[in-house]
């Protein structure tokens, strides 16, 4: 089956009036997927608490406990869009906890593939920074868990949220063993994200940035995805496969947009699924990154998903 891990926890990370990155996306999401029944075709389990010892495997203590502080203490902001609530330690750690719960499942060999629906998202946070919305980078701990607890030698990330995931390119700019891809629209937020950021070292190659303009239609910005991955990954060979999923490509999108339609999500998913099956037996866990359409986040999410269950 299709894992779909979530907990009420994450609506309480509160980023206050009028932020774009807020509750009701989760809520709304959760609503739709009951009612159109999406939800009963999904085994849904709640996310374990990442422990401190497994955050710490991308991002230092004092970072960290930082976070912890900040929230025990009435909370505050870490730049002009981030913001640490008080339950905000709680629901991160629960984030962060997300793919692992789905991993150990699927390593078991329960569940092919599962979507972390989570709050807040990750990409943007570096191993010593939090920004862009982001606390805890929720994929880059899953990558190093993989490789940690289950000795997998190579994880590849897909990223096709609209903005260049700078923290995961941070995260393993220097290692071979985590192959970065991004498809992200440039120039934008976060500003890094250029083609000739390929890694460094012996990271070198290993990181794919697909920098976008604007106006590149759905089969454009497709056809180079497709590329990319039946090229450069297929090369790469996968062990397990971890999306950065960003709804924030959706055409309608309020604060990121390409040009892309709901039933888009699906064929991105088919994509990736095709290169799972063929290199790691299928195993992949989706994060949810950003996508901010408060109406239609649900439906680009439903695309996704309904994907995922053709195992
Ligand atoms: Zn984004």
């Amino acid at each position: 089956m299709t894992l779909l891990i979530y907990d009420n926890i994450f609506l309480q990370h509160d980023t206050g009036y009028g932020h774009p990155e807020n509750a009701k996306r989760l809520e709304n999401t959760v609503k739709y997927l009951r009612s159109s029944g999406c939800w009963d075709e999904l085994r849904v389990e709640r996310p374990r608490a990442a422990s401190v010892k497994e955050i710490g495997l991308v991002h230092p203590q004092t970072y960290i406990e930082t976070i912890k502080q900040t929230a025990n203490t009435c909370g505050g902001w870490l730049d002009g869009d981030t913001i640490v609530s008080g339950a905000s330690y709680d629901a991160a750690v629960h984030a962060a906890g997300a793919p692992l719960t789905a991993i150990d499942l699927i390593m078991k060999g329960e569940d092919k593939n599962g979507f972390c629906l989570v709050r807040p998202p990750g990409h943007h946070a570096t191993p010593a920074r939090g920004m862009g919305f982001c606390l805890f980078n929720n994929v880059a701990i899953a990558a190093k868990y993989l490789q940690l607890k289950y000795h997998l030698e190579k994880i590849l990330i897909v990223d096709w949220d609209v903005h260049h995931g700078n923290g995961t390119q941070d995260a393993f700019y220097n290692d071979p063993t985590v192959l970065y891809f991004s498809m992200h629209r440039y120039p934008f937020y976060p500003g890094s994200g250029r083609k000739e950021e390929d890694g460094q070292g012996k990271g070198k190659g290993f990181n794919i940035n697909m920098p976008l303009s604007l106006d590149t239609m759905p089969d454009r910005y497709i056809e180079i995805f497709t590329d990319v991955i039946e090229q450069r990954v297929n090369q790469f060979v996968p062990e397990f496969i971890i999306i950065s999923a960003g709804f924030d490509i959706y055409k309608k999108d309020p604060i990121g947009g390409l040009n892309m339609e709901i039933k888009d999500f699906g064929t991105l998913t088919e994509i990736v699924m095709k290169s799972a099956e063929r290199h790691c037996n299928g195993r992949i866990v989706s994060c949810l990154e950003g996508g901010y359409h408060l109406s239609d986040l649900p439906l680009c999410i439903e695309a996704h998903l309904k994907a995922l269950f053709q195992v």
